[in-house]
């Protein structure tokens, strides 16, 4: 039951334009939120808005919760809007309550406290962390890392001391590490495990996934590579007291924290009986397979992307709040994101493929002694890939010469030094001669 892109921009337009005076929204998070800000700058907005979140507070800026684990930020900082805003905005907003089912017959959610019907539906209901299916998991002790809540128990536990063990070495374990290594100044020791054989594996090659593995270990943190979880050792009262890894090895742990990737909370369509595959499946207007069911962010599943990082998010958010204003444009397209970590003292920029293909050329420069690395993957003179560690400054006019496709074979021989030296050798006497 795959929505047909012709056949939705026909019906969303028939929908919207008659039947979007009352807009339901599951989920009060980041995308939520963005859209909404969207909705009330327009005139064709829905007349009647009501927003449902679980979580107690309104949506705040979740991508802020590893700076506020580290203590370089406050939780006021993560505001986004307060619950007045929305009342002023004419924004219904039901806050510590979670819907608990949708009939898309009858065209109405039932909550924990209430039946509410709708005539469009959006479902903005994010991830949960994935949780590895080991044995032990479910002992005390073991923690994700997605909420506020999350952000608040882990920053107790740094301030308590001891041993935790942070299962993941992508972008989030590694956040979550060194949050919890910088807030326990010392009283706790932090390991982190990643199954791959280098960090970020997704994100960087062995030489930069190396270069952090150094840099990381020379702060403080223990980093395990290639390290399978066999299983979590219950200390024989239901808490974790160890981690233990396929190869035999067994690590101490009083905390072990989950961020080995996210798993879409797809659970309300799938039981509402909507088409999920890994996640609820959208149409390039974020229309699900029911006609006044909508859904974006973490929760969807354009083709074959599901979604992590908010860049592409917002895309999605510009499509379909002119959907739900009876103006389909242009429909959601799938675009290449840019990777930053949110560590301080580390920079590195990361888009593209991570392996390079046999019709790439790879271009590198290393400085050992400022740890400095830079590598770019090209085909045909054009960008394809970069992955930048130490200096990342030239990491956004990489991007940004990728996504228009230009042939910088010219400047070939000048491209590892960025924008600057690529410009003033394209602009030299002999290359304007040739
Ligand atoms: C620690 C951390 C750091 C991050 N850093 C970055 C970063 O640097 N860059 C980046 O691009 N992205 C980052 N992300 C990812 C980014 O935060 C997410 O991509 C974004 O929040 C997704 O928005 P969303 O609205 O889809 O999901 P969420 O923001 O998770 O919102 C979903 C909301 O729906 C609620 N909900 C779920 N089910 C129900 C229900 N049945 N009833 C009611 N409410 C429900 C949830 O409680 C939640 O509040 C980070 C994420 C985390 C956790």
């Amino acid at each position: 039951m795959r929505p047909s892109s012709q056949q939705s921009t026909q019906s969303t337009r028939e929908s919207t334009r008659e039947r979007t005076r009352h807009l339901v929204i599951v989920g009060n998070g980041m995308a939520c939120h963005r859209l909404i800000e969207a909705l009330v700058t327009s005139p064709a907005r829905p007349a009647h808005i009501t927003v449902i979140g679980e979580e107690p507070v309104p949506a705040y800026n979740r991508i802020l919760l590893s700076p506020l684990l580290a203590g370089d930020t406050d939780c006021a900082a993560l505001t986004l809007r307060e619950a007045h805003w929305y009342a002023e905005h004419g924004i219904t907003l039901r806050l510590g309550e979670r819907v608990l089912a949708i009939d898309p017959g009858k065209k109405h959610v039932v909550t924990e406290r209430a039946r509410l019907d709708f005539d469009a539906l959006v479902l903005a209901t994010g991830s949960t962390p994935a949780w590895p299916t080991v044995p032990g998991i479910e002992l005390q002790g073991v923690h994700g890392f997605r909420d506020l809540e999350d952000a608040k128990t882990l920053t107790e536990i740094a301030r308590r001391g001891g041993q935790a063990v942070v299962i993941g070495g992508g972008l989030l374990g590694l956040e979550a590490a060194q949050g919890l290594y910088q807030r326990g100044r010392g009283a706790l020791s932090v390991s982190v495990l990643q199954r791959g054989e280098h960090l970020m594996n997704r994100q960087l090659d062995a030489h930069a996934g190396a270069l952090l593995k150094k840099t990381l270990e020379a702060r403080g943190l223990n980093v395990h590579t290639g390290a399978r979880l066999a299983g979590l050792i219950d200390d024989g009262q239901g808490a974790v007291a160890g981690v233990a890894l396929e190869d035999g090895r067994v690590l101490e742990a009083s905390h072990v924290v989950v961020a080995a990737g996210i798993t879409p909370n797809d659970l309300l369509a799938r039981r509402a009986g909507l088409a999920c595959d890994r996640a609820v499946r959208v149409d390039h207007h974020l229309r699900t397979s029911h006609p006044a069911i909508y859904a974006l962010g973490e929760c969807c599943q354009f083709e074959e992307h599901t979604f992590g990082l908010v860049e592409p998010i917002w895309r999605q958010v510009e499509v379909l709040a002119r959907v739900l204003c009876g103006e389909p444009g242009a429909g959601y397209v799938e675009a290449p994101s840019a990777t930053r970590l949110k560590v301080s003292g580390i920079e590195l920029y990361a888009f593209g493929p991570v392996e390079a293909a046999i019709d790439h050329e790879v271009l590198r420069y290393s400085d050992p002694e400022s740890g400095e690395y830079r590598r770019l993957l090209l085909k045909d003179g054009r960008i394809e890939g970069a992955v930048l560690y130490g200096d990342t400054a030239q990491g956004p006019w990489y991007f940004h010469q990728a996504q228009q496709g230009a042939d910088l074979s010219a400047a070939r021989s000048a491209l590892l030094f960025g924008q600057a030296d690529v410009e003033a050798f394209l602009n030299s006497p002999t290359q304007e001669a040739a």
